[in-house]
Formats: structure tokens, sequence, C-alpha cells
């Protein structure tokens, strides 16, 4: 069987192999055995590298699978050389751990990762923006858009308001004057910011800005929302928030 493969995690396992779980365009996320593939000489030791993305041709046996050769199409050396970013990288991996397993329709999803990564490494547009997008764009693949077109109870447009955690219903500014329990505030530029993340063409996911502001408003809100909706907390996250504490 022949993928298209992007690593997310590589694990040391016996003298010389690494398990993979690796996000596949065919089947979703996948683990995978690459047997020999960190002895120095292996043709295997580069496209087993987290974050490498390479056509793979997978021999399955009893449903497993491992690895037989590789050929690589990208590598993002960048991500690794730079610790913010490789922290950043580390989180987008670990939310993408969740993707279910052996299960097809991951095209989209790995697309967004591998802009991501590419957008991170090339340094294209400010960190905060990436994040705020991947989280966001994400939640939306897995079904959970909120619709921010709208006030859920008046019908404005246009307008800053409140997005509840739970419900994902947003009201605006004037319906709810005061938030309520897991309400999240947006300002209209932060609003409109969300609504582009969540409709706009993939190749144009991180071509929008925001003001100082309005954009620590979204990313505040896109990061809640995904760890809201995961029910997870990444070690990730964590360790890449400490950098700028
Ligand atoms: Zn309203």
């Amino acid at each position: 069987m022949t993928v298209d493969a992007l690593v997310l995690r590589a694990v040391d396992y016996r003298e010389s192999d690494k398990i993979l779980t690796v996000l596949t365009r065919e089947k979703g996320r996948l683990t995978v055995k690459a047997a020999g593939s960190r002895r120095k000489s292996s043709r295997l030791a580069s496209p087993t590298q987290p974050y490498c993305y390479s056509e793979m041709v997978l021999f399955e046996k009893d449903g497993r699978y491992s690895l037989n050769e590789a050929n690589i199409k990208s590598q993002f050396f960048g991500l690794c050389a730079d610790i913010e970013k490789a922290a950043l990288a580390g989180y987008f991996a670990s939310v993408l751990m969740a993707e279910p397993e052996e299960t097809p329709g991951g095209e989209e999803v790995l697309r967004l990762a591998l802009n991501s990564f590419y957008a991170l490494e090339k340094g294209l547009c400010p960190q905060t923006v990436i994040k705020a997008a991947f989280e966001l764009r994400y939640m939306a693949l897995c079904g959970y858009a909120p619709d921010f077109a709208a006030c859920a109870q008046c019908g404005e447009t246009g307008r800053g308001g409140y997005i509840n955690m739970e419900s994902g219903v947003f009201l605006c500014e004037s319906c709810r004057k005061a938030p309520s329990y897991g309400d999240k505030y947006l300002d209209k530029t932060a609003a409109e910011g969300a609504k582009y993340i969540t409709s706009c063409d993939l190749k144009r996911l991180f071509s929008f800005k925001l003001p100082e502001e309005s954009l620590a408003l979204l990313g505040d809100f896109c990061e809640e929302y995904l760890i809201n909706k995961t029910e997870q907390s990444y070690r990730a996250l964590d360790f890449y928030r400490s950098l700028f504490s």
C-alpha cells in the first residue's frame, strides 16, 4: 500500500527500530513500524524524522503496518532548529494525534497540517496568526465550526459579541450585555477574523491581519475553544506558553 504520510511522532523501539504515528491522505492516522530506521546507514533514517512528509510504501500484516520504502516530498528542518517553532509544531502534532485511526477522508486535515508547518517554518506570518488559524480551522474540520456570521438572537451581522464555548452560539453585544458562564468576548474585528478562518480557501488561511488587541482576543478564544472541544490538555502547549512567560 502506498500512502502520502506526515510523521507526527517517532518513538524509539528496541535496538534500532522506530514506531511512527503518521497522518495520511488515504487512511487518516496510522501506526507504522520502521525497522532498522535508527541505524545511520538506513535509507529510512531521514523520512522517519518528525514532520517529514513522504510517499510511503507500507506492508500490512494482521492489521499492523511496517515501512518498506519512503520517498521524501518535504522536510520541515527549520521547525526543529528554532525552539519556539519546534514547541508550536509539537503542539500541532499532539492535537493531530487525536485524528481517527484508519479512516478515509483525512485529506483536508493533512493539507491543514502541511500548510501550517510550512507557514511556521518559513515564518510567513506571526505565530499567533498561525496558531489561531490552525486551532479554529481544525475545529471546523472536526465539525465544531461556530457560526459567527450573525447574532443568534437578533440576526445582526458585523458586530462584536460573546461566543459560548459549550454551544458555539454567538450573541452580539446588544443582545448579551454581560457574559454568562463559558462565554468568550470577541470584538467586531476578532469575530470577522474567526469567520474568515472557518470559511476561507485553505490556501489563504494565514492571509489575514488583525490589530493586536483583536488578535489577542481571537487567539485566546481559538485556544480555549480547541481545549474545550477536545477535552484535553496539551503538555506541548504548556511548554510553548512557558517560552513567553
Ligand atoms: Zn444580537
